[in-house]
């Protein structure tokens, strides 16, 4: 009951705050708005709020639907899949809190282009939210530069940089954390300039600084006991005992190092594994009451079966192929929506030469770039669905094809893969002949105009991999001309084009 009044509080507070709404904090890690007015009232009471709840593991579920952002053109999008990865991140990061994230049934991802929203400045940002912003769902939108930070939480969205969602960044956790009411260990602090070899001012922000011995903790910095003092903020690393390297003095002289094992600090992301027991209680107080709407959902709770292996049908058992034309063709396995197809030449899957999600019923998709020829790819499937988001890589069939060039005549178009550019070529440039060969061998090259006059003749060694060979054409007069290359093994030629 008590609880009930207290919402009826900030409902209030709320309203009158909102007029007011802070900007973020432009060029940081992470745009900031301070604390919010639900998280003052909640730690203001937060000693009859926890003693009322009691103990509580019930796991909590978020909704969550992305939306990508490119650019007028449509380019520029984060990947889906890597979405999928940050999003099971976060909730192996969360799992502590018991607190779940998941992806909206049939509303998983959402794509939207507009320039001013890839790459925004805060009134940007504001506008991105506000056009797009979906009810009752965490909103996230991913973006190519969220105003000069990695991300930042605000109008009840978080907006997260393309390029701070790799593998093991703790981007999404942090801006969720805030999100969920979270403040910065170094609360306060944001965009103040301070030299740490001097004892810090006994006030900033209005508040008291928080000491090494714990006084002012409640009221000072993000308002948790349970974190130490941090007056960082800028991005640091932290030493082997997980703390910053950077030596601080509160405002009695005493020396101190922050934690750094914090996701809700500026510690770099390797550091940060951990939320407090006081930030995971408000974080899931502010789930009761402040987006009961997400809670209130039920999730779909459909498993993929852990045995259930995405069948690879063709090209499988080193079958050769087209190398600029592979159609990949999968089966479906029951209760999956997103199939993320990978093609890597090393069975390691480091790097990936190519990456797409697709959904049912599409079990194929035809790939004209970026494969080499005359290598070993490999490829896989992995199946994921709205709940189902973390999945692990040993259940995985590897299919592995050899690429060629099938539609080669001879051994040596079959061994070597050549370009030439620029075509046409302004007379006087010279022209280069990039060759991908398979083996080192001896070639004889010439060139010969429309009439079949040899111009040029020369002999070439080609090394295994890339060769680039210059043909020049000062002497050359404006027309067609053919480059020859033969050897033992075959032959081949390239038309090009000289030009006045
Ligand atoms: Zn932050």
């Amino acid at each position: 009951m008590r609880i009930r009044l207290f919402v009826l509080v900030v409902i209030i507070s709320g309203i009158t705050s909102a007029g007011k709404a802070q900007s973020p904090v432009a060029n940081q890690w992470c745009g900031y708005t301070g604390k919010s007015a639900w998280l003052d009232w909640y730690q203001m009471h937060r000693d009859e709020i926890v003693k009322d709840r009691g103990a509580d593991t019930t796991w909590l579920y978020v909704p969550v639907t992305v939306q990508i952002v490119g650019d007028n053109s449509g380019n520029g999008y984060f990947p889906f899949e890597n979405a999928i990865r940050a999003l099971c991140e976060m909730n192996e990061n969360f799992a502590v809190a018991h607190i779940r994230f998941y992806f909206v049934p049939d509303d998983a991802v959402r794509y939207l282009n507009n320039s001013a929203w890839y790459q925004h400045e805060f009134s940007g940002g504001s506008q991105l939210i506000n056009q797009n912003k979906l009810p009752n769902r965490l909103n996230a939108f991913v973006v190519g530069d969220p105003a000069g930070n990695c991300g930042y939480a605000w109008q009840n969205a978080i907006v997260l940089g393309k390029n701070c969602s790799g593998a093991n960044n703790t981007t999404w956790t942090h801006e969720a954390g805030h999100h969920l009411s979270l403040p910065h260990p170094f609360s306060g602090w944001e965009g103040f300039q301070w030299n740490y070899a001097q004892p810090a001012p006994d006030e900033i922000g209005g508040h008291e600084v928080e000491k090494t011995d714990g006084s002012n903790c409640y009221f000072s910095g993000d308002g948790f006991c349970d974190t130490k003092p941090d007056y960082l903020n800028d991005r640091w690393n932290c030493n082997s005992n997980k703390e910053s390297t950077i030596l601080q003095h509160d405002p009695n002289g005493e020396e101190f190092r922050s934690d750094a094992s914090l996701y809700m600090g500026y510690a770099d992301d390797n550091c940060a594994t951990r939320f407090t027991e006081e930030q995971i209680e408000a974080m899931r107080f502010n789930l009761y009451d402040e987006h009961e709407s997400y809670i209130n959902q039920t999730p779909p709770f459909t498993e993929i079966d852990d045995d259930a292996v995405v069948g690879l049908v063709s090209p499988i058992d080193s079958q050769y192929v087209q190398y600029n034309n592979v159609t990949l063709t999968w089966n479906l396995i029951p209760d999956a929506k997103f199939y993320v197809v990978e093609i890597s030449p090393l069975p390691s899957f480091s790097p990936r030469v190519f990456y797409q999600v697709f959904s049912p019923p599409t079990t194929s998709t035809t790939v004209k770039k970026g494969l080499l020829n005359n290598w070993n790819m490999h490829w896989r499937v992995r199946a994921y669905n709205e709940w189902d988001i973390c999945q692990p890589y040993d259940n995985v069939q590897i299919g592995v094809f050899r690429t060629k060039n099938l539609t080669a005549t001879n051994d040596l178009e079959r061994l070597v893969l050549a370009e030439l550019s620029p075509n046409p070529v302004p007379g006087g440039h010279p022209a280069v002949l990039n060759i991908t060969s398979d083996e080192s061998m001896d070639v004889s090259m010439l060139v010969a105009d429309a009439a079949g006059r040899v111009c040029q003749n020369q002999a070439i060694r080609l090394s295994p991999g890339e060769n680039s060979i210059g043909i020049p054409t000062d002497h050359l007069s404006a027309g067609f001309y053919v480059v020859h290359m033969h050897n033992e093994k075959g032959s081949f030629m390239k038309r090009f084009v000289v030009t006045d």
